[in-house]
């Protein structure tokens, strides 16, 4: 049987058009984003401007990479030296450090068997614990009931920020995903839906907190020369108050994102079609257990998880990861007690002191292997791929 042999890493070209603007930039000189002439509207402002359109906020800042945006979302919002921040037990190293890099603790939340937070547990630690932070990741684009979510943060004055490293393009019930909360953050880190290297965003209505993004991320006095920020005004205390993080972005990797952005919407579109070959291959294989994905979620599938109920035990997930990555199939595995590449499970992260006992995520992740899905694949590439993971499983023993 033919192995497959197209890397999971390989993401697609830059748009021509995003690389000819950077060389452009690059010829000029003007890399730094406040490095402008009379009269002329820097690339990464440009970039601001169009993304809150996009995103239909008014505010938006361009940043240094996602970690960036999410710490920088904590100190804007006003988050107290040791004040505890809830956020969900599975998601990816960067939420959990920028809660600490904020001065925050996190308070791992369970997750459901759909990779969502576990509504009931998140209620009792906002009646237990009163935190005033929720920072829920959206980890791996899946979408958690985002009206339970919000009326619970009404309910207990929970001041939510949203992880849209996994969502940039998705929505719950027709409004987008990152408007929901006070703050939403983004990455365009090479993986993500849009692909600057490293850079991420920040998003949200309220102008103060937006200030404050602004002066915090270095600008300087230069905040007049932001393309998705409040009037002067508001600056007038905050920038005096507000201590200087430097976390800008460049105006290269605001040219080649300002060129992918107008592709968002197809490629979503392209992903999708990706999952679903995914969805249906690995569905008819008896022993896999795959997410419910409920009508009101328009989801970007840019990758797949799976459980498969035959590996119960970690030398089986393990020797089966194995198998698979023989045959050119790259799997992760979540539930690894020792964090591989870009896995780590929640009890590894030993900086966060003694970790809680979340059996329901330990459970959940202790099968659960995770699939990208990158857009220099095709159907045909997932048929081959599912093929070779049922073949793979019917050898386990
Ligand atoms: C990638 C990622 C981030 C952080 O993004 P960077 O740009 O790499 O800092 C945050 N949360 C999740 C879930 C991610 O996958």
């Amino acid at each position: 049987m033919e192995n497959f042999t197209k890397p999971f890493t390989r993401q697609e070209a830059i748009p021509e058009a995003g690389i000819d603007r950077a060389v452009e930039i690059m010829r000029s000189g003007k890399l730094h984003r406040y490095n402008t002439e009379a009269g002329e509207t820097a690339e990464a402002a440009l970039l601001e401007k169009e993304f809150a359109e996009y995103l239909g906020v008014p505010y938006c800042l361009a940043c240094a990479s996602g970690g960036y945006a999410l710490h920088v979302a904590l100190k804007a919002a006003g988050l107290q030296p040791g004040e505890k921040v809830l956020t969900n037990a599975f998601t990816l190293a960067p939420v959990p450090g920028a809660i600490n890099n904020a001065g925050g603790v996190p308070l791992l939340v369970e997750i459901d068997r759909n990779y969502c937070v576990d509504l009931v547990h998140l209620e009792s630690l906002m009646q237990s614990e009163a935190p005033r932070y929720f920072m829920i990741s959206h980890m791996r684009g899946h979408l958690a009931d985002m009206e339970a979510v919000t009326t619970l943060c009404e309910q207990y004055k929970v001041v939510l920020i949203e992880d849209c490293a996994h969502t940039m393009g998705a929505s719950w019930n027709g409004k987008a995903s990152g408007t929901f909360g006070s703050i939403a953050c983004f990455s365009t880190q090479t993986y993500k839906h849009i692909n600057s290297g490293e850079g991420g965003f920040l998003t949200t209505t309220d102008a103060e907190i937006m200030a404050r993004a602004i002066m915090h991320s270095g600008s300087y006095m230069l905040y007049e020369r932001h393309g998705a920020a409040p009037d002067k005004d508001t600056f007038k205390d905050i920038r005096l108050d507000t201590p200087n993080y430097s976390g800008r972005m460049d105006n290269l990797r605001a040219a080649i994102l300002r060129a992918q952005l107008p592709l968002l919407k197809d490629n979503c579109e392209r992903w999708n079609e990706l999952y679903r070959a995914a969805e249906t291959g690995l569905q008819k294989i008896n022993s896999i257990e795959l997410s419910e994905r409920p009508s009101l979620e328009y989801y970007v599938g840019s990758s797949i998880q799976f459980r498969p109920s035959s590996l119960t035990t970690p030398a089986q997930v393990q020797d089966f990861v194995t198998r698979c990555m023989k045959r050119g199939v790259e799997l992760k595995w979540f539930g690894s007690e020792d964090p591989q590449g870009f896995t780590s499970r929640y009890d590894s992260w030993r900086y966060l002191g003694e970790a809680p006992t979340l059996p329901n995520t330990l459970d959940v992740l202790s099968n659960t292997l995770d699939m990208r899905l990158p857009l220099t694949f095709d159907t045909a590439d997932i048929k081959v791929i599912c093929d070779i993971i049922a073949s793979e499983l019917l050898n386990t023993d």
